[in-house]
């Protein structure tokens, strides 16, 4: 396999804050010309049995996958997994447990958004719920579009939802060692996701990368729809100096919000190797 093949490892459905079903998302890679794709819902696994057989009516191959919410340095991380068995134990538990406290922490975030004026925000957002267990920020953000109280998404969050703002609740996620061990552990690559996108000092990122290939973390995303042209150049720098392995994936959640669509980034650069490339015998 080669650098230049039209791989999407990353996007989510209605498992977890994507808008569409894993068979709606199966049809629309195949549709965009994906040839490698993996369904990554936020700290679930519910839905790999139900994307890999899509998949396959498709013609397309596939990759378990998932994105684990990780605390580092006081900071949300995400770590990708690829390629584990999705009837791992251990891996299946640890995600419980990471999604365990998200009821508590929605029901604080819609406290806080009553103070500013804004009521019914815990019940506003379970409409837009698909997975009980996986309320997220994303939901309240529908809802606060649908309202009126603002015109899109991301101006939710900057208004609303992330640090420092009314209905932001600050969330210890699992730790860097035990995502890379639950993923590892059943079998797959842990991956970085969108590094671009943390707020870390230099000094921060470095410990971020060297921790985590010591852990046994293996990949880091260079080509994301969460990157700039010019971000995909320092993260393939990075991919090199650190020895990881490079991935591709849209980060694909709904056709109204995202701006990236399934399949449409640029291919990844020259002189990386491919995470499928390391994956070959855990591709479906
Ligand atoms: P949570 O896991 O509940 O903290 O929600 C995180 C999710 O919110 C991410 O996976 C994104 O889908 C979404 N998100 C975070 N920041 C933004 C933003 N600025 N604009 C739109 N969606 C965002
Ligand atoms: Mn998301
Ligand atoms: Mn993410
Ligand atoms: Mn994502």
């Amino acid at each position: 396999m080669n650098p230049l093949q039209n791989a999407d490892l990353h996007c989510h459905s209605t498992v977890s804050d994507g808008t569409l079903s894993p068979e709606d998302l199966a049809a629309r890679a195949s549709g965009n010309g994906v040839e490698l794709w993996a369904l990554t819902d936020h700290d679930e696994i519910s839905g790999q049995h139900r994307a890999a057989a899509a998949a396959k009516t498709h013609g397309m191959r596939y990759l378990t996958g998932t994105e684990i919410s990780v605390t580092f340095i006081g900071q949300t991380v995400h770590i990708v997994g690829l390629g584990f068995d999705a009837d791992d134990i251990q891996l299946r538990e640890g995600l419980r447990r990471t999604r365990g406290g998200r009821e508590e922490r929605a029901m604080e975030m819609s406290a806080g958004l009553a103070k500013v004026g804004i009521q019914g925000a815990y019940e506003g957002a379970l409409k837009f719920v698909g997975n009980p267990e996986l309320i997220s920020r994303t939901h309240f953000a529908r809802f606060l579009v649908e309202s009126g109280v603002c015109k899109e998404t991301n101006e939710v969050f900057r208004k609303y939802l992330t640090e420092g703002k009314p209905g932001f609740v600050p969330h210890r996620w699992a730790s860097l060692k035990d995502a890379v061990g639950w993923i590892t552990g059943a079998g797959g690559m842990a991956i970085i996701a969108h590094p671009a996108r943390y707020k870390f000092t230099p000094n921060e990122e470095f410990a971020l990368f060297t921790e985590f290939k010591a852990l046994g973390g293996q990949g880091v995303e260079v080509v994301t729809g969460s990157h700039t042209v010019s971000e995909y150049a320092t993260y393939a720098d990075t991919a090199r100096e650190f020895g990881l392995a490079a991935s591709r994936g849209s980060d694909f959640h709904s056709p109204d919000e995202s701006h990236t669509e399934l399949g449409t980034l640029p291919f990844l650069p020259a002189n990386l190797t491919p995470v499928w490339d390391v994956l070959a015998s855990r591709i479906q």
